[in-house]
């Protein structure tokens, strides 16, 4: 059950939701439950590490898909540069 993490960019409270699948998020409309605002902003967990020194090639599907979802454009060309520079490891190796 995909969790996500959000803070409400009109009165900074933090607070998390569950959905049933990533589609059912997608049709979803968060809102604020302190406030009521639907100005939130994602936020993403459970990678403890800085995001300028993410490892992309470690992360799973699921955490690929949150950065994809993200839809931040240098994340997203970070990850597949890191992941396509991993193929190019693989075969080299073999
Ligand atoms: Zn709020």
């Amino acid at each position: 059950m995909p969790q996500y993490d959000f803070r409400c960019n009109t009165c900074a409270e933090r607070f998390s939701l569950h959905f049933k699948s990533v589609a059912n998020y997608a049709a979803a409309t968060p809102r604020c439950p302190a406030c009521d605002s639907l100005e939130l902003a994602r936020v993403i967990s459970g990678v403890a590490i800085p995001q300028a020194q993410r490892d992309y090639r470690k992360m799973s599907a699921g955490e690929m898909l949150s950065v994809l979802e993200a839809g931040e454009k240098k994340q997203v060309d970070d990850m597949f540069r890191q992941v396509n520079s991993r193929t190019a490891d693989d075969s080299g190796s073999a």
